[in-house]
C-alpha cells in the first residue's frame, strides 16, 4: 500500500513547540486559529520569521508527536511511505536531519506548496494530514483521508472518505 504522511502537527509537534518563538516574533500571543490565518496574510513577515527559523535551526528540535515514529517504522516493512510536507524548501536539509535523528523510515519526501499535494499523491491508498482544506482536495484523489484532528480544523468535513482522527493510537486502530 502507498501511504502518504504530512510532517508537521501529524508526525512532528510542531505547533506547541514553536508557538512560543512565534508569538514572541509577532509581538502578541496568537491561539491557533489565529497562526493559520496570520500565515495566509501576512506573507512577507512571515517570510522573515522562517529566515530567523531557519538559522536557529529549530525544525532539527521538535519534538515527535507520540506514536508516530513506532506507526512509521512497523508500516514501512511492508509498505511505501511518502512524507508529504508544505514546509519551504530552504527546510529540506533540516527536515532531512530531523526524520534522521528520530528514525523515521520513508521512501519520498516531498516539499511542495498548500492544496497542491495532490500531485504527489499517485495511487496513495491513505492520507494522513491535519490541514482541512488539503483534506478536502485529497479525498478526489486518495482512497482514504484521516484527518487528525486539531482545534484549527474543526469544522466540518463534507466528503465521505475523510476520517477524523485524534491521535496515533486511533490512526493504527482504523488503518
Ligand atoms: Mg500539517
Amino acid at each position: 500500500m502507498r501511504i502518504c504522511i504530512d510532517i508537521d502537527n501529524v508526525i512532528a509537534d510542531t505547533f506547541n513547540s514553536l508557538i512560543p518563538l512565534y508569538n514572541r516574533f509577532m509581538g502578541r500571543e496568537h491561539t491557533a486559529q489565529e497562526v493559520t490565518e496570520t500565515m495566509r496574510r501576512n506573507r512577507w513577515k512571515l517570510l522573515r520569521y522562517y529566515f530567523m527559523a531557519w538559522r536557529r535551526q529549530i525544525m532539527t528540535k521538535i519534538p515527535l508527536i507520540d506514536g508516530a515514529a513506532e506507526a512509521i517504522r512497523d508500516w514501512s516493512n511492508d509498505h511505501d511511505i511518502s512524507l508529504v510536507t508544505s514546509r519551504l524548501p530552504l527546510f529540506k536539509r533540516q527536515t532531512r536531519q530531523w526524520l534522521s535523528q528520530n528514525q523515521i523510515p520513508f521512501h519520498e519526501l516531498h516539499h511542495v506548496k498548500e492544496l497542491t499535494k495532490h500531485e504527489k499523491a499517485n495511487g496513495c491508498q491513505l492520507f494522513i494530514e491535519d490541514n482541512i482544506r488539503e483534506c478536502e482536495v485529497l479525498a478526489d484523489h486518495c482512497e482514504r483521508v484521516f484527518l487528525v484532528d486539531h482545534p484549527w480544523n474543526r469544522q466540518a468535513v463534507s466528503k465521505p472518505n475523510i476520517v477524523r482522527v485524534s491521535n496515533w493510537q486511533e490512526i493504527r486502530q482504523k488503518f
